[in-house]
């Protein structure tokens, strides 16, 4: 590439598009841009503010490819496509700036079934309280973890990359983030059932994960070793890096089944869905964790945590036993990867009081308090109502979630919500069906399953549940004797300024 020359990128109202203007503009080279989009109507016109970056949009004149000395055009875009049919300029791929233009900073990902999110932000927090800044993407609105996301937002601006490497269905997509971003260091928060229907069976999930740990080669990894599935893998695919382990001594309060890395099902005494003691006949068991955290005092929010060198206490500023796993993979990543003594990182650990939408108190209504989370796959919400118990008893749940794993994931959501609340209202029409099939086999249940008044909403996108859905869900629940309320899916945080209303 050459510092002399114009790159073309069309498409900037796009994610990629929008991402390569901005990486190739911050690496010194002359940009200019199009996209089809009205300026009013481009998605990300805001990120290309202060980047004199010239875009042309709503039409693609003939200057745009006089002024350019190169094109880049969207990956969705067809070799053959008409806007290229008279472009005499070389062509760039997307692929193609990726090999070039490197993400030259350490790059650490993390993943797992349940607590990325929650993970990710905190490590930032950890980074930026620190004086060290992340690499951001600045796509406003978008989560960012589909594959070219990752990929290019490490070669943004930062000292650090720091990426959520999202579940996705398609082999090969886990690894090639890995991969085209030079990852050295990663963790891993659990590996449990989520989207069962995309890959076929748990273990063909567990291997696309897998993809993360082949990929790392050497780099470091930190590992949630109470899981059964994350071990398995580790040894199955042979690793060589560095393995750190994490876990939480606290008795188990369950027994689930969950299947080994061997394909025999195997019992795991769970402190959290899917992690806890676990032994296997192939040879598969608990190991004795490098970083254990210990009188875990969440009414207090405290937990010991022993290093391999000093115990420190950790004050944390959310709740909940799945939390204390996740602060335990984070203060390890900050640590190790971001090289920060523990009295740097342990008061950002203190102030960060969670991630909007993730047992997220919205509101106090006709006094009972309302809180929405946004689980939606059964591990998720067995976890959350589960500790939701522990800490404040009785509740009424609003289900706002249709599973991704199709009908046995809505059933087993079910199940979890019957398990551990008092009243249910099924607000979405997956979970409205099952609870009909609950009624009809138990009449019993009447008293505690309120049938929600439902639309023919239609599930769109992650939304289990319509605006409408939401806010009779809500009300229903305000009128039942029970101080407190959860609203669970992506629907019951998507709209959780509804309260406001009621
Ligand atoms: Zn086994």
């Amino acid at each position: 590439m050459n510092k002399n020359s114009t790159y073309g990128v069309i498409g900037v109202c796009g994610a990629n598009g929008n991402l390569i203007a901005r990486i190739l503009k911050q690496r010194g080279y002359k940009v200019i841009g199009t996209d089809l989009s009205f300026k009013k109507d481009c998605r990300f016109a805001k990120s290309l503010e202060g980047y004199d970056i010239e875009v042309y949009y709503g039409q693609t004149p003939e200057a745009f490819f006089k002024k350019s000395d190169y094109i880049i055009p969207p990956l969705s875009l067809p070799e053959d496509a008409e806007i290229l049919k008279n472009c005499e300029k070389p062509i760039l791929t997307v692929n193609e700036i990726i090999e070039l233009i490197r993400p030259e900073k350490p790059v650490f990902g993390i993943t797992g079934t349940n607590g990325k999110t929650t993970s990710t932000t905190l490590l930032k927090k950890i980074a930026y309280d620190n004086g060290i800044k992340p690499s951001e993407h600045d796509l406003e609105g978008m989560q960012g973890n589909a594959e070219y996301i990752p990929i290019l937002q490490s070669r943004l601006n930062g000292d650090v990359g720091i990426l959520e490497v999202g579940t996705f269905g398609v082999p090969g997509t886990v690894g090639r983030i890995v991969n085209h971003t030079s990852m050295e260091g990663g963790l891993i928060t659990n590996i449990t059932p989520d989207h069962l229907n995309d890959l076929g069976s748990f273990m063909d999930y567990a291997n696309v994960k897998g993809e993360f740990i082949r990929e790392l080669g050497e780099g470091t990894l930190i590992v949630n070793g109470q899981d059964p599935t994350i071990m398995g893998l580790l040894r199955e695919l042979d690793f060589k890096g560095e393995v750190i382990t994490f876990g939480v001594d606290e008795m188990p309060e369950s027994i689930g089944m969950k299947e080994c890395v061997c394909g025999k099902e195997i019992a795991v005494k769970e402190i959290i869905s899917g992690c806890g003691y676990y032994f296997c006949q192939c040879g598969i068991t608990t190991p004795q964790v490098d970083y254990i955290a210990t009188n875990v005092d969440l009414a207090n929010r405290t937990f010991d945590l022993h290093t391999p060198d000093e115990k420190i206490t950790v004050k944390m500023g959310v709740d909940g036993l799945h939390n204390v796993y996740n602060l335990t993979g984070v203060i390890i990543a900050a640590h190790k990867f971001l090289g920060l003594p523990y009295d740097k990182i342990l008061p950002s650990i203190a102030s960060f009081t969670g991630v909007s939408g993730r047992m997220e108190e919205v509101a106090k209504v006709k006094g009972k308090d309302i809180f929405v989370d946004y689980a939606h796959n059964p591990a998720g919400v067995e976890t959350v109502l589960k500790e939701f118990k522990k800490l404040f008893g009785d509740f009424t749940t609003v289900i706002t979630v249709s599973s991704e794993s199709g009908y046995r994931g809505d059933v087993d959501i079910f199940n979890s919500v019957l398990k551990f609340s008092k009243f249910i209202v099924p607000a979405s029409v997956a979970s409205h069906k099952i609870a009909i099939e609950k009624l009809t086999d138990n009449p019993k249940l009447n008293d505690r399953i309120f049938l929600n008044h439902l639309g023919d909403f239609k599930k769109t996108g992650t939304l289990g549940a319509s605006e409408e859905e939401v806010r009779d869900g809500l009300k229903k629940a305000l009128n039942l004797d029970c101080e407190m309320v959860i609203a669970i899916g992506e629907a019951a945080t998507h709209y959780k300024s509804l309260v406001f209303e009621l």
